[in-house]
């Protein structure tokens, strides 16, 4: 439930109402503060609640029922996008288009730092490497692991850029102290457990849709993770299984639009592992641009043909270079048409 607050509501008085609701109906009260208005967001049993007192009190606009299953991270509870902010300033969701890029796996230091050299060069962000890697067969490299997160941070040192890199197991969050933010996989992004166990945390948690999942379920796993108090959740596109066997997943590009529309949180898409090949991922990443993506993941290897995870769909550092110009060229030209400055 929500409750629009009259405009030239005093702090006192909201106050006063959150505790009153918090008492009589044993929720819980966010307090959202906009330009234009305030807005109480009513988590919990909101069935017995009783509309008229609510709609009785002097401040109150008006109440209104939310049917989503997600509270916290539903945009009518919280109107204005999430930008999320890292200790060193950089910023996702702030109309900025954020680029993630690096290897699959963490290979070796020469591979990562020449690789986070490159990819900065290029104009990324953040530099994305996995580190424990979910493989579909156990018999296939599964990452450098504590090793791996060694590198990464070795790579963070002499470029700057944050870095990026999966989470496998709720045993590790120790270990993941120091990485800028975790990314929960595909195949993980119903692990209740972890995602509940990140919610204490107040790390950026780039959140992968699953294989099969919902655009529902995949913002309920964002739910998780708020619920336990990390505001700090990404969505990463990344493909879904559908019956098309000429791309690895199928990119659900309309998803973006719609989840904007759905949540507050920012959206990012992943080209790579959606198409499964190198030389759709510029396209695809381009359109994933002119649908409202806050942000790319690519991967980017050093020699793709001899990567130890994801060779066929990671692009060459050179490669990068020219998917990045594009893509900045095309991000400036939408930002234009989306203002009205070009038309
Ligand atoms: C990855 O990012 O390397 C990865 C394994 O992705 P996904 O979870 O989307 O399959
Ligand atoms: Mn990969």
């Amino acid at each position: 439930m929500i409750i629009v607050l009259r405009q030239g509501s005093t702090k006192e008085q909201q106050i006063l109402l959150k505790a009153a609701l918090e008492e009589k109906y044993n929720v819980t009260v966010n307090t959202w503060t906009g330009v234009e208005s305030t807005v109480l967001g009513l988590i919990g049993d909101t069935v017995h609640i009783d509309e008229d007192w609510i709609s009785a009190q002097e401040i109150v606009e008006k109440v209104r029922r939310v049917q989503e299953p997600y509270k916290k991270a539903n945009r009518k509870f919280h109107p204005d996008n999430t930008v999320i902010t890292l200790p060193g300033g950089q910023k996702i969701g702030d109309g900025s288009l954020c680029i993630m890029a690096g290897p699959c796996s963490v290979e070796n230091e020469e591979q990562i730092n020449y690789v986070a050299e490159r990819v900065k060069n290029a104009g990324a962000g953040f530099l994305r490497g996995g580190a424990f890697k979910p493989r579909t067969s156990p018999y296939s490299f599964q990452g450098l692991k504590a090793e791996g997160l060694d590198l990464l941070k070795g790579a963070r040192k002499a470029t700057g850029l944050p870095i990026v890199t999966e989470i496998m197991s709720a045993a590790h969050i120790e270990m993941f102290e120091s990485v800028d933010i975790i990314q929960v996989g595909a195949r993980n992004m119903q692990n209740f457990d972890l995602l509940k166990q990140l919610g204490k945390t107040d790390k950026p948690i780039l959140l992968k849709r699953g294989l099969a999942n919902t655009i529902e379920e995949w913002i309920m796993s964002a739910e998780y993770i708020m619920a336990g108090g990390n505001d700090n959740v990404i969505l990463c596109e990344r493909g879904i299984r559908t019956f098309e066997t000429a791309t690895r997943n199928t990119l659900d590009l309309s998803a973006v639009p719609i989840v904007k529309k759905l949540s507050h949180l920012p959206v990012i898409v992943d080209p790579s592992h959606a198409t499964g090949k190198a030389g759709l991922v510029e396209q695809m990443a381009l359109a994933a641009v002119a649908s409202g993506a806050d942000g790319l993941m690519i991967e980017v290897h050093n020699d793709p043909r001899h990567a130890l995870s994801d060779g066929a769909q990671s692009l060459t550092p050179d490669q990068f270079d020219s998917l990045t110009k594009k893509v900045f060229a095309l991000k400036a030209a939408y930002d234009g048409i989306m203002n009205g400055e070009i038309i």
